[in-house]
């Protein structure tokens, strides 16, 4: 055996025996201040050479493990890990740290090819071998540049090493763990300029959405947002589903504090019926021309024979990523209906087109202004979505004959408008104003009552 390490052995084996008979005797307790602390420094100077030992060992069976020597193997151990564990009684999560540091102070290696390979941390490695920091110094010390050390010129990188590794050595105690974290922090966000730049390019190219192909009646959307869009959405979706800073619900006894929450979306559903309302909402902002875009086309296409609307499927064109016709259930055309342009297209039983009328059923500004000082806010009663998110909805529907006329339509939001048929609601107009009758769940009594702000009596809703 080496000299160095048979003496070395010997001198360990001495002091092992001394410290266990230190502890044994419980001599701390008693010992002057003084001396406890200095004895602590010589521990502590011990402690990180042989954390530094152990962290370097770790890299060299690896590294003996993986050459034909197998090192591991010839150990009776299934790998490098079962080894340090055997030889110290690490635990496996230890044993992967010292491996991980290993890595992170790999000697300069000269490859196959003849080509040198330089260590990473050259600085930082000497002062791990000297002692100077142990695993959690250089833990504190690579970790903020393990993020960016990919993006940052090597020569950066060589001198942030150096400036740490001089941290280690500039009084006579050892460097405090904090104390290296922060300085490389601050070293790592000086160099980083160059990472946000290169973030930003990235976010630049990697902006994304995308609408997928119809399935199982919804349409996948997928995709990425650069912070600032994803930061916009996120501010409306909020102010769509929470208009007055607290859960919309539909209460009917607004008074009593044991009605429990009744909309009983999910957040993603709530999110989605909010994004339906921006969407919705954009055609109404003031300098978009008059029925630009938001509203969809819908087609209803039917042969001669079964030429009575409300039968069968209606198609929306370019409803999702196909850019063709995509089929909708009546449901969906209905909603349409109140809003966007339809297409009845007839076509005879042998394809040819027998009939196409077009017809636009957008209420005009005058119209929608007149029905917003009436009804203020979403009819349903206990919804509060703002008018300025609000839909116009034909309350006697255009397949029977509805008007667009302000005696016919009312204010609604886009999920109430969009599932007013799920969720069992009733809307009429008594002479030119709107009245509601809730679900059986909701209102048990099943009468009819005024909405929005010409709520007067409310009626009991029974559990
Ligand atoms: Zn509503």
């Amino acid at each position: 055996m080496n000299n160095t390490m048979e003496r070395t052995r010997e001198t360990m084996a001495h002091a092992v025996a001394d410290l266990r008979s230190i502890l044994v005797s419980g001599t701390l307790d008693t010992a002057d201040r003084d001396d406890v602390l200095g004895f602590l420094v010589e521990v502590g100077d011990l402690y990180r050479q042989v954390e530094a030992t152990l962290v370097i060992g770790t890299g060299v069976i690896e590294k003996r493990s993986a050459s034909a020597e197998r090192f591991d193997v010839s150990s009776d151990c299934r790998n490098p890990n079962e080894v340090m564990q055997r030889t110290t009684g690490a635990a496996p999560t230890t044993v992967k740290r010292w491996s991980r540091l290993a890595a992170v102070v790999k000697p300069k290696r000269t490859l196959a090819s003849g080509e040198v390979r330089p260590a990473e941390f050259p600085a930082l490695r000497e002062a791990l071998t000297t002692g100077a920091i142990g695993a959690d110094g250089l833990e504190a010390a690579t970790r903020p540049l393990r993020e960016i050390k990919n993006h940052v010129k090597p020569a950066d990188l060589a001198e942030v090493d150096q400036v740490l590794a001089a941290m280690t050595t500039t009084t006579g105690a050892p460097v405090m763990c904090d104390t290296l974290r922060d300085l490389s922090l601050r070293l790592a966000a000086d160099l980083d300029i160059t990472g946000a730049e290169m973030e930003e390019e990235k976010a630049f190219r990697g902006r994304a959405l995308r609408l997928g192909i119809k399935r199982n009646g919804l349409v996948p959307i997928t995709g990425q947002l650069v912070p600032d869009v994803a930061g916009a959405l996120s501010v409306l979706l909020d102010s769509i589903n929470n208009p007055h800073g607290q859960p919309a619900g539909v209460k009917f006894r607004p008074t009593d504090e044991s009605d429990e929450e009744t909309d009983v979306r999910s957040m993603a559903q709530r999110n989605h019926d909010a994004l339906g309302t921006i969407l919705a909402a954009v055609p109404n902002a003031p300098d978009m021309p008059l029925n630009g875009g938001g509203a969809p086309v819908l087609v209803i296409h039917s042969t001669e024979d079964t030429a009575h609307a409300g039968e069968g499927w209606a198609s929306i064109p370019g409803a999702d990523g196909t850019g063709t016709d995509v089929p909708v259930p009546f449901a969906a055309a209905k909603h349409v209906g109140c809003c966007g342009t339809i297409q009845h297209l007839t076509t005879s039983a042998t394809g040819r087109i027998v009939k196409l009328t077009i017809d636009k059923r957008f209420f005009s500004p005058d119209q929608r202004r007149a029905i917003i000082a009436r009804d203020r806010s979403c009819v349903i009663p206990g919804c509060h979505t703002p008018a300025r998110w609000c839909e116009i909805h034909h309350v006697t529907e255009w397949s029977k004959g509805g008007q667009t006329t302000t005696d016919n339509g009312i204010l609604i939001c886009w999920h109430h408008h969009r599932f007013i048929d799920r969720m069992n609601w009733d809307i009429r107009m008594d002479n030119g104003v709107p009245e509601v009758r809730p679900p059986g769940w909701v209102d048990p009594t099943q009468a009819w009552h005024p909405t929005g702000p010409r709520i007067a009596a409310t009626p009991k809703r029974h559990a």
